[in-house]
């Protein structure tokens, strides 16, 4: 098998380029009005994305760590309060508790890498407030089993559904479960903007007034300051590209599904792997594969091999989950976290990747393990 130029993770310029004249006239039509902050592009992209999410509101705001960290204060959370949530994200998560006085707790993932539901109860104390669920590689958590938890212990959801944006549970989008979710526009993000970018959705109306005042200096809607604010906006001309690439992000979805389906069908049977779960494997999971990040046997080989046949993999957050910190002070233990990130690698994911390079990066991993 003879092998294509080069297989990038992720194909940045491509994805520009493939769209490019339609693209820069949405990106003239904003400037050539003059339109950069807070304009009907903006206003226009939020009540898509509601609709899109089922959200009673969705907010743009500067990117998906703000979301956070604005949907935390609005939502009550502050100095002492823990918050329970999974090792198996990125920093930004914990980050976010932290900058609002917060104080992260660590919990594992489970056999679908998610946060495990079965491992909050013990996590709780006297001072969590919350539980954050992650809905990594665009799969939702299993909501029903985390509600259950949420409730016996008297914890509030909050959701970082930063990689989660289209993908459901039982039929209900991820970032709509709890008091907010966050979304990330960040370039590789399944609907990314050409820099940085995030949302709040929520569906309580007291939250939403919160975050309009946060994330605008404290304004209100007569341009009052009636509280502290940040400067925290989705910038116009984002939202405007965002605007337009949410028209056809149903697509990108069922692409990646299919993608998804290939892998699936090309490594399923290697008992050197553990894959992501079947796009079909149950029914009360929508997923959108931010992601395709699978376990692999001999992973760092693995990569290698697949870097020299022009392979772009990636090793997700420097194979670094958030308890391994120990400068920002963790202590926990989560061996089961320590094992899944010895053994983790994400498989390029993307709307440009074509069935023969999907192929090709079979071939390969399977050429691998046959050696
Ligand atoms: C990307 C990401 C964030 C942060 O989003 P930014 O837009 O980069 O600030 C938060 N949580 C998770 C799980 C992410 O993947």
């Amino acid at each position: 098998m003879t092998a294509p130029p080069g297989i990038p993770f992720f194909p940045y310029t491509q994805l520009f380029l493939s769209k490019e004249s339609e693209l820069l006239a949405v990106m003239a039509d904003v400037c050539r009005r003059g339109a950069y902050i807070l304009q009907k592009d903006s206003l226009e992209f939020e009540k898509s994305l509601a609709e899109f999410t089922g959200a009673r509101h969705a907010f743009g705001v500067a990117n998906g760590t703000d979301a956070i960290i604005i949907g935390l204060k609005a939502a009550g959370i502050g100095p002492g309060d823990e918050v329970i949530l999974p090792s198996h994200t990125y920093i930004a998560t914990a980050a976010a508790v932290h900058m609002v006085g917060g104080i992260p707790v660590l919990a594992e993932c489970g056999a679908d890498h998610m946060l495990d539901p079965g491992d909050i109860a013990h996590r709780v104390t006297s001072k969590t407030k919350a539980v954050m669920p992650v809905h990594i590689n665009g799969r939702t958590c299993d909501m029903s089993a985390i509600g259950r938890v949420a409730d016996r212990h008297g914890l509030m959801i909050v959701e970082d559904a930063a990689q989660g944006l289209g993908s459901r549970f039982d039929g209900r989008s991820a970032g709509t479960f709890g008091r907010f979710g966050s979304i990330s526009f960040y370039p590789a993000k399944l609907l990314g903007c050409f820099g940085d970018g995030g949302a709040i959705l929520t569906n309580d109306d007291t939250m939403a007034e919160q975050i309009l005042l946060l994330r605008d200096h404290g304004r209100n809607a007569e341009g009052r300051v009636v509280a502290w604010g940040y400067n925290s906006r989705l910038d116009n001309l984002q939202a405007a590209v965002l605007g337009h690439k949410l028209k056809t992000f149903r697509e990108d979805i069922d692409r990646r599904r299919f993608v998804a389906e290939l892998y699936q069908k090309g490594l399923g049977d290697l008992d050197e792997l553990d894959l992501p779960p079947a796009p079909n494997a149950d029914s009360c999971h929508f997923d959108v594969y931010q992601n395709y990040e699978v376990e692999a046997d001999r992973r760092d080989e693995l990569k290698a091999y697949l870097g020299q046949r022009g392979i772009g993999t990636i090793i997700q957050w420097g194979g670094t989950p958030v308890h391994q910190f120990r400068e920002l002070g963790f202590t926990v233990d989560l061996p089961r976290t320590d094992r899944f990130f010895e053994r983790c690698l994400m498989l390029p994911m993307n709307v440009a990747i074509t069935d023969a390079e999907v192929a090709y990066v079979v071939a390969s991993v399977r050429a691998f393990y046959a050696a």
